[in-house]
C-alpha cells in the first residue's frame, strides 16, 4: 500500500484518500498554478495510526522519499543550519473542517538553523518571529502545552515592548490598549519570547523542545492524525454530520512566507461573494502576516482590492489563477494564497462553502453563463438550503438606530440574551433560552457555543474569520467584526463609542443579512422566498396550484400539469429569481408528487400556492382539539347506545363543515381524509387529574356530581399503559360502533355538497393502524354501504378510494393481502419508525437520545430521518408485495420524512408515487424529488 503521493501524483477526484487540501493542492499543481512543493500522506495511514497507536512500519521510509525529493527540488535541506528548508505540516479531511483539527508551521527551524534563516532572509526579525510561533504551535498541538502559558508570554513581551516604545515615542502615537501589537515587537523582543516559550515547553513537559528536525517531522504528523479524534473535531463532525471513521490527510509543504515584511502577506479570496451571491471576487488580505493570522481574526484584514494599488502585479496574477479555478471547477471557489516579496503562492483552494442564498443564486449564474446546465443547478442547491430561505428575517421599518454595524457574514435574524462566554451560552440554551454569542474573535473551542447559540456577534475579523466561516456552514446568523463594540469579556458586557453598555443577559438582535446589531427584540417578517411561494409578491411567476402540480400523480390524470414558462422578473429581486427558475426546473423533472399534510382550511390554501398537488393526510382527530374536544369524549365515553348515537349526531354538522371547506380549498385535487386515531391519553382527561381533582373536592366536604364520577369511571375503565399501542386507529372505529360510519357519512355528504355547488371533491378514505386485510375489509365493507347511501339520498355521483395507512410493520409484511382490500397505502413512518424500533415517539428523543448520537448508534434521529436500513426495509418490503398483488395500487407516505430531504430521495428510490408533508416543506419536497429523479443519492 502507497502512505504518501507527490502533489503531482494526486488529483482533485483523490478526496478520499487525500483529504479536500491534498486533492486539490495536487489538481492546482497539475493546472501548472503556483503551488509550492509538496507532498500528501494519506488518510490511510491516519486510519491505520489510530487503529494501533503507531504508524504503519512503511510510513517513514515513504516521508524519507518525499522528503529527499523535495528538498532536491527546493535546493534546501529541512532545518539545515546555513540555510534550512522548513515545512508546513497541515491537517486536510475529505470534507472541510476549518480549524477543527492541528496545523504545525515551520517545522524544521532550531537554535542553529535559526541563525540561517536570518541570514538567508536578511531579517532577524523574521527569523525569530518565526521560530517563537513555532514553538507556540508545536507547544500547543504536539506537546500538549495549555496555550495561555504562551499567550501570557507573548502579553508580556507586548507590554515590555510599549514600556520601551513609550519611552522614546509620543505616547499618542499608541494605541492606549496597555500593550503594543504583536507586528510591534522587536527582533530582541522575539528573542526573548522563545527563550520563554523553550522555557515553558520544557518546564511542562521535562524535556526540551527537540532539536531534531526529522523528530520534529514525525511528531507533527502524528499530532495531525491525533487531531482527527480531538473534541473538537468530533463535535463538528456531529453537528455537521460527518462519519468519524474517515481519518485525515495529512499535507506536508515547502513553507513560503507571508511574514516577510510589507511585499509580503497573505489572503483568503472567493471567486464570487459566498454570502450573497453577488458576482465579483471577493476577500480579506493581511500584510506581513502568516495564513493563520488572517483565520484566527486576530487583526482586522484589508479588503482584497486594496492588493490592487499595494502590489498590482500580483493581484492580476490572482485573478488569473481564480479564473483559472472557476473554469476548471465549474463552481464558485475559494483560495488561500501567500505573498512572499511580491511572488504570489496558492496554499489552498476547494469548491467553497456559501450560503443558501447564494447557492441559489451561483447556480442560476453559472446557468447563463453557459457553465453548467438546468439539470445540474438544481443538484447544486438543496432542500435544506431552500428550507433556510423560508426563514423570517427582521422587519426593519420601524426599528432604532443600530448599536453598531458590522460585516453580514452569515445571513439570518437571530434574537437573544447576549453571552459573553461558550460555556454559559451552552448551559443557558440547554434550559431554552434563545442566546446570542459575542465575543472579540471566536476560535475553534468556541464551537459548542456557536451550535448552541442562535446567532453570533464578533467585534474582529473579516468574513473570512473563524466566526464567519463556522456560522455560515452551520446557516447561523452571524455579524462579525463590529468594531465599534468594546467587548469585555471579564465583565461580561459590550459597549458602545456612545456609552451604551449590553451586559449579559440582555437582549439584542443580530442581522446577518445586514450587518446590524439592535438593543431588544426586534419584529421579524416573513422570508421574500416565502412571499413568494405565496404569491404575495406581485411577482407574475408565483406558483399557481396548477404550474406547480408537477408530474401526476398515479392518483388521477387530472393531477398533471404542465411546468410553466420560466419567465418570471423575480420582482426584481435576485435570489426569489434563482429561487422561481430552480423550481420551474425541478417541477419539470421530479416524478414524486407533493402533497401536503394539512387539517385545516387555511392550511389545505397555504399548502396550495405552495404547490401541493392535493392533501396527503388529513387528521381528522386535530378536528377536536380545543373546544371540539368535549365532542369526542363524549363519543369515547359513551357506555349506552342512545347516549353514544347523540353524541355521534352532535359530531356530524361540524365533521361535514371542515370536509366541505377542506375539500373546496382543494377543488379538483385529492383530499386523503384520515378516519380518526385518537391516541385515548390526547383525548381524556388525565387520570391522575381527574382522580386528585375529585378527591380535593371531597376533602373540602364537598360532594362531586354525578357527572364527574360517571367520567372519572369511564376514565378508569379506557385507561391504557400503553395509550399508543392501545386503543386507537382501526382499533377505535371498530370498537366503537358507529364511529366511523358517522365520519365517512361527513364525507360523503360534504363531497355531495361540494357536488351540488359545481365543485370537484376528490376525497379518498384512510384508514390508520391496520394490522390485518380483515381490519381494512371490514371498515371498507361498511364505508362501501355509507357511500352508496349518501349517493342515494342525494343523487350525487360519489365516488371514493379507500386505501389505508402502512405504519405497523405487520401490516408492511402481510401488504400482500392488505393490497387486496386497498386503493392506496400511505406510509405512517412516524408510527412505522416507533414501532420498530420499539421507541415510545412521545419519550424517547428527550430521554437518551443525544447519548445514542453521541455513541454513533445513529447519526441523527430516526424520527427526523427515515432509517433506510431498518424501517426502509419494510417499506421496500410492502411496496414490492403491494404492487405484486394490484399493480395499480397507488403508494405514498405522510410521515414526517415526508418533507426531510434525505428521506424525499430514499421514497423516490423506493418507487412511491408521492410524498406528504407539512405545507411549509412542500417547496423542500418538490426540489428534493427532482434531485432525486436527477441522481441525487
Ligand atoms: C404516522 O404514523 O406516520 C402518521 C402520519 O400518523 P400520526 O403521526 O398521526 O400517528
Ligand atoms: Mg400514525
Amino acid at each position: 500500500m502507497v502512505y504518501v503521493y507527490a502533489f503531482h501524483e494526486g488529483n482533485k477526484d483523490m478526496r478520499d484518500l487525500l483529504g479536500g487540501k491534498g486533492a486539490n493542492l495536487a489538481e492546482m499543481t497539475n493546472l501548472g498554478l503556483p503551488v509550492p512543493p509538496g507532498f500528501t500522506i494519506t488518510t490511510d495511514a491516519c486510519r491505520a495510526y489510530l487503529a494501533s497507536g503507531a504508524e504503519p512500519a512503511e510510513l517513514a521510509a515513504e516521508v524519507d522519499a518525499h522528503l529527499i525529493r523535495l528538498q532536491d527540488v527546493m535546493g534546501r535541506r529541512l532545518g539545515a543550519e546555513a540555510d534550512p528548508l522548513l515545512v508546513s505540516v497541515r491537517s486536510g479531511a475529505k470534507f472541510s473542517m476549518p480549524g477543527m483539527m492541528d496545523t504545525v508551521l515551520n517545522v524544521g527551524l532550531t537554535d542553529a538553523s535559526v541563525a540561517g534563516l536570518a541570514a538567508q532572509s536578511g531579517s532577524d526579525r523574521f527569523a525569530w518571529d518565526s521560530y517563537r510561533r513555532l514553538l507556540a504551535m508545536f507547544g500547543r498541538t504536539v506537546l500538549g502545552v495549555p496555550g495561555e502559558r504562551f499567550d501570557a508570554a507573548l502579553d508580556a513581551a507586548l507590554a515590555g515592548a510599549l514600556a520601551g516604545a513609550l519611552a522614546g515615542a509620543p505616547a499618542t502615537a499608541r494605541h492606549g490598549r496597555g500593550v503594543a501589537a504583536e507586528n510591534e515587537l522587536g527582533a530582541d523582543d522575539l528573542e526573548g519570547l522563545v527563550t520563554a516559550y523553550k522555557k515553558i515547553i520544557l518546564d511542562a513537559t521535562g524535556q526540551p523542545f527537540p532539536q531534531d528536525p526529522r523528530e520534529q517531522l514525525t511528531a507533527a504528523i502524528h499530532a495531525v492524525f491525533e487531531s482527527w479524534n480531538g473534541e473538537r473535531a468530533r463535535l463538528y463532525r456531529r453537528a455537521e454530520r460527518i462519519p468519524d471513521d474517515l481519518g485525515t490527510a495529512v499535507n506536508i509543504v515547502a513553507m513560503v512566507f507571508g511574514n516577510l515584511g510589507e511585499s509580503s502577506g497573505t489572503g483568503v479570496a472567493f471567486t464570487r461573494d459566498p454570502g450573497t451571491g453577488e458576482p465579483g471576487v471577493y476577500g480579506d488580505y493581511l500584510p506581513n502576516a502568516q495564513g493563520e493570522d488572517v483565520v484566527a481574526g486576530i487583526r482586522n484584514t484589508l479588503p482584497l482590492a486594496e492588493l490592487a494599488t499595494r502590489d498590482p502585479a500580483s493581484y492580476r496574477e490572482l485573478l488569473d489563477v481564480m479564473k483559472t479555478l472557476e473554469g476548471h471547477y465549474r463552481d464558485l471557489c475559494d483560495i488561500e494564497f501567500t505573498i512572499e516579496r511580491s511572488k504570489l503562492w496558492m496554499l489552498q483552494t476547494r469548491v467553497g462553502k456559501r450560503t443558501a442564498a447564494a447557492a441559489f443564486r451561483i447556480a442560476v449564474q453559472l446557468v447563463d453563463e453557459g457553465v453548467i446546465d438546468l439539470d445540474e443547478a438544481v443538484r447544486r442547491v438543496s432542500g435544506d438550503q431552500l428550507a433556510q430561505l423560508m426563514f423570517p428575517r427582521f422587519d426593519t421599518s420601524a426599528a432604532p438606530e443600530p448599536l453598531a454595524t458590522g460585516m453580514n457574514a452569515s445571513p439570518g435574524a437571530a434574537v437573544g440574551a447576549a453571552v459573553f462566554d461558550s460555556a454559559r451560552a451552552v448551559e443557558l440554551a440547554a434550559t431554552g433560552a434563545p442566546v446570542i454569542l459575542v465575543r472579540r474573535e471566536t476560535n475553534p473551542d468556541d464551537l459548542a457555543g456557536m451550535i448552541a447559540a442562535k446567532g453570533i456577534l464578533t467585534s474582529r475579523g473579516g468574513k473570512t474569520s473563524h466566526a464567519a466561516v463556522v456560522a455560515r456552514g452551520m446557516g447561523r446568523p452571524c455579524v462579525c467584526g463590529a468594531e465599534q463594540l468594546d467587548v469585555d469579556l471579564a465583565g461580561a458586557r459590550f459597549t458602545t463609542p456612545e456609552g451604551t453598555s449590553v451586559a449579559e443577559g440582555e437582549e439584542i438582535s443580530v442581522d446577518g443579512s445586514s450587518g446590524a446589531v439592535y438593543r431588544g427584540a426586534l419584529p421579524v417578517a416573513p422570508s421574500a422566498v416565502v412571499d413568494y411561494f405565496e404569491g404575495t409578491t406581485g411577482f407574475d411567476g408565483a406558483t399557481g396550484p396548477e404550474e406547480a402540480a408537477g408530474p401526476e400523480e398515479a392518483a388521477g390524470p387530472e393531477e398533471a400539469a404542465g411546468p410553466e414558462e420560466a419567465t418570471g422578473s423575480g420582482g426584481g429581486d435576485p435570489l426569489v429569481e434563482a429561487v422561481h427558475r430552480i423550481m420551474i426546473h425541478a417541477d419539470a423533472r421530479r416524478r414524486l408528487g407533493a402533497r401536503a399534510n394539512a387539517d385545516t382550511p387555511a392550511d389545505a390554501a397555504r399548502a396550495r400556492r405552495f404547490g401541493a398537488a392535493g392533501i396527503g393526510l388529513c387528521r381528522t382527530e386535530h378536528m377536536f382539539l380545543g373546544e371540539r374536544r368535549i365532542l369526542l369524549e363524549r363519543v369515547i365515553l359513551a357506555d349506552d347506545d342512545t347516549s353514544r348515537a347523540k353524541a355521534l349526531a352532535d359530531l356530524l354538522p361540524a365533521q361535514r363543515g371542515d370536509f366541505e371547506q377542506i375539500l373546496a380549498a382543494m377543488d379538483g385535487l385529492p383530499v386523503t381524509i384520515r378516519l380518526l386515531d385518537p391516541p385515548l391519553h390526547e383525548f381524556l382527561p388525565d387520570l391522575t387529574e381527574l382522580s386528585t381533582r375529585l378527591a380535593a373536592a371531597r376533602g373540602r366536604g364537598e360532594r362531586p356530581g354525578a357527572a364527574d364520577e360517571r367520567l372519572l369511571a369511564a376514565v378508569r375503565r379506557l385507561h391504557e399503559a400503553n395509550p399508543m399501542l392501545g386503543l386507537r386507529g382501526v382499533r377505535l372505529g371498530l370498537a366503537v360502533p358507529g364511529l366511523f360510519d358517522l365520519q365517512v357519512r361527513a364525507i360523503a355528504e360534504a363531497a355531495a355538497a361540494r357536488l351540488a355547488a359545481g365543485g370537484d371533491p376528490r376525497p379518498e378514505i384512510m384508514v390508520p393502524l391496520v394490522a390485518d386485510a380483515t381490519e381494512l375489509a371490514l371498515v371498507r365493507a361498511r364505508a362501501e354501504t355509507v357511500l352508496a347511501t349518501v349517493a342515494e339520498r342525494t343523487r350525487a355521483d360519489l365516488h371514493a378510494r379507500i386505501g389505508t395507512m402502512i405504519e405497523v410493520p405487520r401490516a408492511a409484511l402481510t401488504a400482500g393481502a392488505i393490497a387486496g382490500e386497498a386503493d392506496f397505502f400511505s406510509f405512517g413512518t412516524n408510527d412505522l419508525t416507533q414501532m420498530t424500533w420499539a421507541f415510545s415517539r412521545d419519550d424517547v428523543e428527550g430521554k437518551f437520545f443525544s447519548r445514542y448520537l453521541e455513541l454513533g448508534v445513529f447519526a441523527v434521529s430516526p424520527f427526523e430521518s427515515l432509517d433506510v436500513t431498518g424501517v426502509g426495509a419494510l417499506v421496500g418490503t410492502a411496496v414490492a408485495d403491494g404492487r405484486a398483488a394490484r399493480p395499480d395500487l397507488a403508494l405514498g407516505v405522510c410521515g414526517e420524512h415526508g418533507g426531510d430531504p434525505a428521506s424525499v430521495r430514499f421514497f423516490h428510490r423506493a418507487g412511491l408515487d408521492y410524498v406528504s408533508c407539512s405545507p411549509f416543506r412542500v417547496p423542500v419536497a418538490r426540489l428534493e424529488a427532482a434531485r432525486a429523479a436527477l441522481g441525487v443519492e
